[in-house]
């Protein structure tokens, strides 16, 4: 099978460093391998993505020679494939709507005496998970909600036996229990522990999808063999490894890579001021110059590669 990769950011601003980094690492990958590169634009943040941005990702990318394969996706023009998704999931009750607003669940999380907390914060505290039936359909039509994911009935469909529902060919759960759930990530078979997060989100109040399951998806129908990508993204693997195996879908190879840290120790995605691409073109930088110092490790302007 040909190798497939993908860079796949989200326009909420302009690339730096960090991500041209990450654009680099997952373009050598394919190309070593006589693959595939992809891009594909996550703009399905109604709030923060911007047509502008967009534009900048793909000037960003052509000045620093990282071309894509094919056609550009754009995820906002996918959101039906989401939604079939979502009804997939919702025919076999393993999501149901929630109505909370933040402030609701802090304020739940607060007059708690013992707050779990997962790899994103305290976990969403189920306020909405058992609601009757007819009190969902009801403010449904009238209240904005999310979708959740109900992630103890998600874990137990995966039992063997368990109503998986006609569709499910493959047997992805078959023996499931705790640590059967394993994704390749680089050298090693990473253990899944998806109930870590609670009930997440996988279609929002002010969008028909959320990342979680928007990614999931996409990786999937775009074949895509492997996940290069940062390790701040390496816990949301978790979630996407569980979705993949309710939605009968195959789990590419991850690679999370390093992330860029400045001299002051800060990630360069939490850093004021950290250097866009534009900045550098700007400056005069030379682009082949810098693309090969990211290459073999040689960081240019006081950052490094961290190791954890
Ligand atoms: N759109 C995500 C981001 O910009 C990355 C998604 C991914 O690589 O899985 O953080």
């Amino acid at each position: 099978m040909s190798t497939v990769t993908r860079f796949a950011p989200s326009p909420t601003g302009r690339l730096h460093l960090g991500h041209a980094y990450s654009a680099l690492r997952a373009h050598d990958h394919a190309r070593r391998r006589e693959g595939t590169f992809l891009l594909r634009i996550e703009d399905i943040d109604p709030g923060r993505s911007r047509p502008e941005h967009v534009d900048g990702i793909i000037e960003d990318l052509e000045w620093l020679g990282i071309m894509p394969d094919g056609e550009i996706v754009y995820q906002s023009e996918r959101l039906p494939l989401y939604a079939e998704a979502l009804d997939r999931l919702k025919a076999r009750g393993l999501v149901y709507p929630c109505f909370c607003t933040r402030s609701a669940i802090a304020a739940e999380i607060a007059a708690s005496a013992s707050a779990p907390h997962g790899p994103d914060g305290p976990i969403y505290p189920g306020i909405c998970r058992t609601r009757p039936n007819a009190e969902r359909t009801r403010r449904m039509a009238q209240e904005p909600h999310a979708w959740r994911l109900d992630i103890g009935n998600a874990l137990a469909s995966l039992l063997p036996g368990e109503g998986r529902g006609p569709e499910r060919s493959a047997s992805p759960g078959a023996g499931f229990g705790p640590g059967t759930l394993t994704w390749p990530d680089g050298d090693i078979e990473a253990v899944a522990r998806p109930e870590l997060f609670g009930d997440v989100v996988l279609a929002r109040k002010d969008a028909p999808t959320s990342y979680h399951l928007a990614v999931t998806v996409d990786d999937a129908a775009q074949s895509v063999t492997d996940v290069v990508r940062g390790r701040d993204l390496y816990a949301a693997t978790h979630v996407h490894r569980l979705l993949q195996a309710l939605l009968d879908l195959p789990t590419p190879i991850y690679h999370h890579h390093p992330l860029l840290i400045g001299g002051d120790g800060q990630r360069l995605a939490k850093r004021e001021g950290a250097p866009t691409i534009r900045s550098l073109r700007a400056a005069g930088v030379d682009p082949e110059r810098l693309v090969e110092d990211l290459r073999t490790g040689r960081l240019p302007y006081g950052y490094s590669a961290a190791t954890s």
